[in-house]
């Protein structure tokens, strides 16, 4: 969008930009009012397959909110009341992980989304989109100052910054391969100039 936006003035730049947003935003809140038992669908889809991680799994519980988990000889240990799991996938995600999944079937828990982050619910998502962009009237309905018209402001170019620099140079296609002899020698010393003197032993060829 921006390359060919690049060449409008500010004004059709920012409306090219709001057209883009404003179609984003009423596409994602649509989605979002359909969305009214589940979690957002990313979401959604991820509990889903950690559901189905959780089998062959065997709990082990410790106190009402502590359990140890095993899967393929490995112990985890979920909290329910801090909702961590030492996997660290339940407090980074703030959705269950399968460990947690298997710990909640055991106690016969069904309803998985009171131990997902807020964000993730409905609401949230609803709210995240529910600011629309009021459109601006035509161009030629504008009461505009001549001299303001008259002033034309284009975006700035984009410059390429600078990069750390190759470490070896670029070949060009057209530069033949080489045979290059080094010395490789086994033993080495010191000069009075400090410069390091390779006594040679052997020689050896690399292709470059
Ligand atoms: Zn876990």
């Amino acid at each position: 969008m921006t390359d060919d936006a690049r060449i409008l003035t500010i004004i059709d730049f920012l409306e090219e930009a709001r057209l883009l947003f404003d179609s984003w935003n009423c596409k994602n809140r649509e989605i979002a009012s359909y969305t009214k038992n589940t979690l957002g669908r990313r979401f959604e889809e991820i509990l889903i397959v950690n559901a189905s991680k959780s089998s062959k799994m065997k709990v082990v519980p410790s106190s009402e909110y502590n359990f140890s988990v095993y899967e393929a000889g490995r112990r985890y240990i979920v909290c329910l009341e801090w909702k961590t799991c030492t996997c660290g996938r339940f407090k980074h995600n703030e959705i269950p992980c399968a460990h947690t999944i298997v710990v909640l079937k055991h106690k016969n828990v069904t309803d998985l989304h009171p131990y997902c982050s807020d964000y993730y619910k409905p609401d949230a998502l609803e709210k995240t989109y529910e600011v629309t962009m009021v459109p601006m009237p035509d161009k030629e309905d504008w009461i505009v100052t001549d001299y303001v018209l008259q002033e034309i402001v284009l975006p700035p170019m984009y410059r390429r910054l600078a990069r750390r620099p190759r470490k070896r140079r670029k070949k060009n296609a057209d530069e033949k391969i080489t045979v290059k002899k080094i010395l490789v020698g086994n033993m080495e010393k010191k000069d009075i100039t400090g410069e390091i003197l390779l006594s040679s032993r052997k020689r050896i060829k690399i292709m470059f």
